[in-house]
């Protein structure tokens, strides 16, 4: 494994918390959305609980993306727990290039920024409100990404700070909900849901880990949790149940090892659901990016019809 690097660091995150004063906070959030050159689409990945499979679901999904042809990123926003850069095999330094400009580290085909690639793994952060929008904002604007079709943003388990600073300071194109299916994180799954409503902003579906396991006698697929309650709540909040991903701790520790079962075990039942889930939200994707289309060209026409009646008033 590659040293991790000592401060100072490519991303400039500050190296204690002190707490900024009001007017500076005020400041952080009152900076205007502002798009992330470059990047297509921005897609959160989030869960009520933590713990319920959220970054594992976000590289498997990246991975299978890549797979299909997309140019995906993923952005580490977990701060307080980053797992992405253990998962993707991404342990190691930021690259800068020739013009000083830090890059994200790229490994089976993907895009990764994460403060793991910036901070030792047992370093406990511990920052609040002002630090962590500045550490997003940099991680988001600071780095050069290339071209991307989709990034995966790895949501912080909950409905805190970090979501609602992304949501208030970039265009989010929508989310994808993680859950297990235990009524406790069902419930914090439809708190999640019900933050990205009030918000506006498109839940591309719900995803059930840990929902299954797999038979090793005869492979066939069995459900762990019969009554389909990640099914029932995406029903009944009109949202798109994506799919379940079965409970499998042999291959789980591929994918903690840094290459997702996407990539280490591509024709496995599991790869192949994840396949299945990431083939949805690209199509869920593209259907936002169609509306998003439609709305602005109808905006240009309004604006153009709006110019010339003006004119002609004058
Ligand atoms: P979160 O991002 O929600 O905190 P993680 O993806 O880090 O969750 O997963 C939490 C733990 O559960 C990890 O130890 C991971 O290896 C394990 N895990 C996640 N999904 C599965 C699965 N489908 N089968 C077996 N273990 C899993």
């Amino acid at each position: 494994m590659s040293r991790l690097p000592e401060f100072p660091i490519p991303i400039q995150i500050p190296a204690q918390a002190n707490p900024a004063s009001a007017a500076d906070e005020s400041a952080w959030y009152a900076e205007p959305q502002a798009a992330v050159a470059g990047i297509e689409d921005i897609v959160l990945v989030a869960s009520g609980k933590g713990g319920v499979g959220k970054s594992t679901v976000t590289v498997n999904l990246a991975c299978a993306l890549a797979q299909a042809g997309k140019r995906v990123g993923i952005l580490d926003a977990d701060l307080y727990g980053p797992s992405i850069t253990r998962m993707m095999g991404t342990e190691r330094e930021l690259p800068v290039d020739d013009e000083g400009r830090t890059l994200p580290v790229e490994n089976h085909g993907v895009w990764t920024v994460s403060v793991g690639n910036v901070l030792p793994p047992e370093a406990a952060l511990v920052w609040k409100g002002p630090l962590v929008t500045q550490a997003l904002t940099q991680m988001f604007h600071d780095i050069a990404w290339p071209e991307l079709d989709i990034l995966l943003v790895d949501l912080p388990p909950g409905t805190g700070d970090v979501p609602l600073t992304i949501l208030e300071q970039i265009p989010v194109s929508g989310a994808v909900l993680v859950t297990t299916p235990q009524k406790l994180s069902i419930v914090d799954a439809a708190r999640g849901i019900a933050m990205f409503h009030d918000l506006d902003i498109p839940v591309f579906g719900l995803v059930e880990n840990m929902n299954s396991y797999i038979c090793p006698c005869c492979g066939e697929v069995q459900a762990l949790f019969p009554d389909g309650a990640a099914e029932s709540l995406a029903q009944r909040k009109s949202v798109k149940f994506l799919g379940g991903i079965p409970l499998d701790p042999e291959g789980q520790l591929l994918t903690d090892g840094g290459t997702p079962l996407v990539v280490s075990r591509p024709q496995g039942t599991v790869a192949q659901l994840f396949v299945g889930v990431a083939a949805e939200l690209a199509s869920a994707v593209e259907r936002e990016r169609a509306f998003r289309a439609r709305d602005s060209n109808e905006q240009m026409r309004a604006e153009h019809e709006a110019f010339w009646e003006n004119l002609l008033d004058d």
